[in-house]
């Protein structure tokens, strides 16, 4: 069998480079045996990742359906993101889909964990006796991560910081790592100071917090997707705390993007969509706050996979990757229309 070549520049280092795909790994060693060209020019950059996603939900019952997981997942490999991280999940994704090589990489975190006094949940959250048990049981029997919450409604009470320190020392303890719904001041503040590791949707960040979640390598997910088809409509409502809560909380967005990585936190791409996400435009929502658009894309693609714990192109890497023609650093549009993807080191798009 004959084994891939490609030769681009590759990102984020920018070097032009052959690489040859044997199996699911890459190599810049020439293999021995008969080898396909597929692709030469233009640009070769890790697989994509969605940070928050959320497939597989219907998004009327919002009950699991292996089916709607399969399609949004083949409609992302397609797009070229090949690694999702799933901060909330009604069901374990079962076996058989998980195995399919044709499916992304999965990062997932378990059931959504709120604290007992958290006020008007709805029937995603789960409401452990025990949050920091929970926590640890999910993380271990998932890919290291849970998924909780440092707020819920604007108005009512927030998770108190100690709650959450005792949740992220045990899954610390455990060596996994925590992600916290963030929405108010007071929740997002007790998130960053009780040690959660990444802060999903992070709103009303603070210079002072983001310094702290920086020096213990920590991330946010500002989560743009979610939020911005629903600014208009707000904006035509009437005056009062609601509408300025997340008009205010969109606005905030703008310090979870740009002063969150120039304070050296690792912003991630996250759609928080309940299918297929477009990532792609979730680095545009980036670009649009302010972020360079080499940064945006790195958000989407090399820096989400090192907090995540994935290779980039590198020797003997996972055989995920990009090839566009244009530079993505320049316009990330062209990563809407690849030339090639490959997910497992096989073809996963139909150009
Ligand atoms: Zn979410």
């Amino acid at each position: 069998m004959s084994s891939l070549h490609l030769r681009g520049t590759v990102l984020p280092d920018g070097d032009v480079r052959d690489i040859w795909v044997l199996g699911d790994r890459l190599t810049f060693r020439r293999p021995a045996g008969e080898v396909t060209t597929v692709h030469d020019g233009g640009f070769v950059l890790p697989g994509l990742v969605d940070a928050h996603a959320h497939l597989g939900h219907d998004a009327a019952t919002m009950a699991f359906d292996p089916a709607l997981f399969e399609a949004a997942g083949l409609a992302y490999a397609e797009a070229g993101t090949t690694l999702l991280r799933v901060p909330g999940h009604r069901e374990p994704i079962p076996a058989q889909l998980r195995a399919r090589p044709d499916l992304p990489r999965l990062v997932t975190a378990g059931p959504w964990l709120a604290w007992a006094g958290l006020s008007d949940l709805d029937e995603l959250q789960t409401v452990p006796a025990d949050l920091a048990a929970a926590g640890v049981a999910q993380a271990l029997a998932n890919d290291g991560w849970c998924k909780t919450y440092g707020d819920w409604e604007f108005d009512t009470a927030k998770v108190p910081e100690a709650v959450l320190r005792g949740l992220c020392d045990a899954v610390h303890a455990a060596g996994g790592r925590v992600a916290a719904h963030c929405q108010t001041a007071e929740g997002t503040r007790n998130a960053v100071l009780a040690g959660v590791d990444s802060i999903e949707h992070a709103w009303f960040l603070t210079p002072e917090l983001l310094d702290v979640l920086a020096a213990r390598g920590g991330a946010v997910t500002p989560t743009w997707t979610g939020f911005v088809p629903h600014v208009d409509v707000v904006r035509t409502k009437p005056e009062g705390p609601r509408k300025d809560w997340f008009l205010g909380g969109v606005a905030s967005l703008r310090t979870a993007t740009v002063e969150a990585h120039e304070a050296g936190v690792t912003v991630l791409a996250g759609t928080d969509a309940l299918g297929y996400g477009d990532v792609v435009a979730e680095v545009e929502h980036l670009v649009a706050a302010g972020l360079a658009p080499a940064a945006a894309v790195g958000a989407a693609c090399w820096d989400a996979r090192r907090y995540l714990g994935f290779p980039g192109i590198e020797e003997g890497a996972p055989a995920d990757l990009v090839a566009v023609d244009g530079d993505p650093r320049v316009s990330p549009a062209v990563l809407r229309h690849p030339s090639l993807v490959l997910l497992r080191g096989r073809t996963a798009n139909r150009r």
